[in-house]
């Protein structure tokens, strides 16, 4: 069985107490993992808190900062083979997705080192004469970084690569579910250079490990991602520290396919809005909205797609759905599923829990047309998409803001005029049109609404990653005039 550590202050430590690691495609235990509490927890924050305003860190340029993300990210990319299998073994995301997204994990750090020597202050043209006043941009702090199993490595990228360049230390807590791949990204960051407690990369349980460095008084930021329950338990703890907060929590998004769009084109990027990653994907386009002329042939190409996917181990490269990455996350699916059945929605293919090891689900199809199905509502996080049809463009859009979510969506059209109406009408944070599931580092991604608020991706997440300080220097020589007035 493999052991994994976890690290602290530029050590890799056997963690307070231990875990067991489950291989979601067998069931089986694969590997023991280190479980933080408050005592590795407060050593982790003392740690940042400490390379933030001592040691190497702090004096560095921001010149080398970038280098230092510039090694990071070709470590990445030359181990992308080996975090990409632990990903996989850890959580059941197909292998073929892990390597692809490890790979361009790479270049989110490329493109934060290269932003780390551009994040400028300002000079402001104050109005008074003998007065210089400019502001600097300073890292936040010490910053805490919580993530679920699914996509660690990105998710916490998106998280890691701004706060670097922006010059802020931190505390990375790994999810409980599969936690191996960033406790092995744990080592390239130690062989890429970064000095003891800038990174320190934990793993633990909500309760006893999330909840207590997300309120720990040292604590400056939380950047979250997860449930919006969960959300909620961070924020009330915030109220603690009166950290400041960025969620990227979950969704309910909107698929919308008219009449005239390339059903064949729309169908294969349903498929990979809802059936990729077992559609644990927190921008899952879990609500297909369609028009009804082209409902029956639609609903007929996605079935067909549907079925022929390739269920199977999640380390073959030719298997395109996994397992889901927890026993509970399958009887969750499972539940909803059958609560969504209950109130009247029509099962279309899929829904049957296999037997045999592992904790598969295959694709499923829900016809929920005329019925108030909880599968529109609630996030199943698994591969189950709910459809529902429309007569007009108004209905489409009704339908697609009928949700207290906002994070993604979509619309599939040749319509141009049309499709920028339904881009200013949709309120969620990322709107694709005629294509589905694109990210960049370039492109800011997060939230309205029950997904979350503040951005990842872009230079606006590195900015949030600092404060500004206002400096005012008064330029005269003369002595200071009425002390009781102020100037
Ligand atoms: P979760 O909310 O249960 O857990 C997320 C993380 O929070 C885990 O590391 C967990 O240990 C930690 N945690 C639990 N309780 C805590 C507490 N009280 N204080 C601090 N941390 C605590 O989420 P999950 O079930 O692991 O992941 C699925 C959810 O994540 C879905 O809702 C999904 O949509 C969302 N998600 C969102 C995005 C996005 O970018 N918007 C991406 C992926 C997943």
């Amino acid at each position: 069985m493999q052991r994994f550590q976890y690290y602290i202050d530029g050590e890799f430590l056997e963690g307070e107490a231990r875990f067991q690691s489950i291989d979601p495609a067998t069931g089986d235990v694969w590997a023991e993992m280190p479980e933080a509490r408050e005592a590795d927890v407060d050593r982790a924050v003392d740690a940042a808190e400490k390379a933030l305003y001592e040691g190497p860190w702090a004096k560095m340029t921001a010149t080398q900062r970038g280098k230092l993300l510039y090694r990071l990210a070709d470590l990445v990319a030359a181990n992308a083979r080996k975090l990409a299998e632990l990903e996989t073994l850890d959580t059941g995301k197909i292998i073929r997705e892990t390597s692809a997204q490890v790979a361009y994990v790479a270049d989110y750090y490329r493109y934060y080192a290269g932003i780390a020597d551009k994040i400028e202050g300002s000079y402001l043209p104050i109005d008074k004469p003998d007065m210089d006043v400019w502001l600097r941009r300073e890292p936040v702090g010490v910053v805490a970084m919580v993530v679920p199993w699914n996509s660690q490595l990105f998710l916490s990228a998106v998280k890691i690569g701004p706060a670097l360049a922006a010059g802020c230390t931190m505390v990375v807590k790994a999810s409980e579910d599969g936690p191996a791949p960033l406790l092995e990204f744990a080592r390239l960051v130690h062989e890429a250079g970064f000095p003891a407690g800038v990174v320190n990369i934990i793993t633990g349980f909500g309760p006893s490990c999330g909840a207590v460095l997300g309120r720990h008084p040292k604590v400056a930021h939380i950047a979250f991602t997860g449930g919006p329950e969960t959300a909620r338990h961070v924020i009330r703890n915030s109220a603690e520290n009166l950290a400041s907060t960025s969620l990227e929590l979950g969704g309910k998004s909107p698929f919308i396919v008219f009449a005239d769009a390339d059903l064949e084109s729309a169908a294969n990027a349903q498929v990979a809005g809802i059936f990729a990653a077992t559609g644990q994907s927190c921008v899952a386009g879990s609500r297909l909205i369609v028009e009804a002329s082209v409902k029956d042939a639609f609903l007929s190409i996605l079935k067909r797609k549907a079925e022929a996917i390739r269920i199977g181990s999640p380390l073959d490269m030719a298997t395109e759905v996994g397992p889901l990455a927890t026993k509970r996350q399958q009887d969750h699916v499972a539940a909803l599923l059958e609560k969504s059945i209950a109130s009247g929605a029509r099962l279309i293919t899929g829904g049957q829990k296999p037997d045999g090891v592992g904790y598969y689900f295959p694709p499923t199809i829900l016809d929920c047309d005329g019925i108030n199905s909880p599968s529109l509502a609630e996030e199943f996080f698994g591969p189950v998409l709910s459809i529902v049809s429309f007569e007009s463009e108004a209905e489409a859009l009704r339908l697609a803001n009928d949700t207290r979510y906002g994070l993604a969506s979509g619309v599939f059209t040749q319509n141009l005029t049309r499709a920028h109406r339904l881009m200013k009408g949709i309120r969620a944070g990322v709107v694709w049109v005629n294509t589905y599931r694109a990210v960049s580092p370039i492109a800011p991604f997060g939230g309205f609404g029950l997904s979350g608020h503040g951005r990842e991706g872009g230079l606006a997440a590195a900015l949030d990653y600092t404060r500004t300080k206002t400096i005012w220097l008064r330029t005269s020589d003369d002595p200071i005039p009425d002390p009781f007035v102020m100037r």
